[in-house]
């Protein structure tokens, strides 16, 4: 069973996703190496921002902090998720866990040049203690949760594994 302090910015995404996507990472499925968007996401984010160092939270790995202690993530999709920001929200959390009064996130977008600045507040705070909740019932799951409407699935890269029949 995982321990909340493992918890890290992937299975938040994968919270906000799919719950059954988090249930099969939680359980040691990984197929990523087979998907050409997740490798596409990969290149993206090699090629951006490459004099930024990641900082290593344990569980959790962010791509860089700044003076100011906002926190930095390059993206490779157009635009912010609500998986994005919760995995922002949760580096933040972590950040103050170990004293560094992270200020909030922002959130870049190169192939659309867009940013998103996202402020934590102690509501902020409250919403990455109830994910962390939430991943822990997930993973508590006898049974994985049921698949998301094929549409939701596109992207994904369990998509082989759920959608084999
Ligand atoms: S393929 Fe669809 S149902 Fe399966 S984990 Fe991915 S998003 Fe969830």
């Amino acid at each position: 069973m995982i321990d909340s302090e493992d918890i890290g910015g992937t299975h938040i995404k994968y919270l906000y996703h799919c719950r059954r996507q988090l249930w099969l990472f939680l359980r040691g499925v990984r197929p990523e190496h087979l998907n050409a968007a997740v490798q596409m996401g990969e290149a993206v984010h090699d090629t951006t921002y490459t004099r930024a160092t990641p900082v290593d939270l344990g569980a959790a790995r962010l791509d860089f902090v700044d003076g100011q202690k906002w926190v930095h993530e390059v993206k490779s999709s157009n635009r912010s998720t609500p998986a994005d920001e919760a995995q922002a929200r949760h580096y933040c959390y972590r950040l103050h866990r170990v004293g560094v009064d992270a200020k909030g996130a922002v959130l870049h977008y190169p192939k659309t040049r867009r940013t998103k600045k996202l402020v934590y507040t102690e509501q902020a705070s409250a919403q990455a203690e109830a994910d962390i909740a939430a991943v822990l019932e997930t993973a508590a799951l006898a049974v994985s949760p049921p698949r998301l409407a094929r549409s939701a699935c596109r992207g994904c890269s369990f998509t082989d594994y759920c959608w084999m029949d």
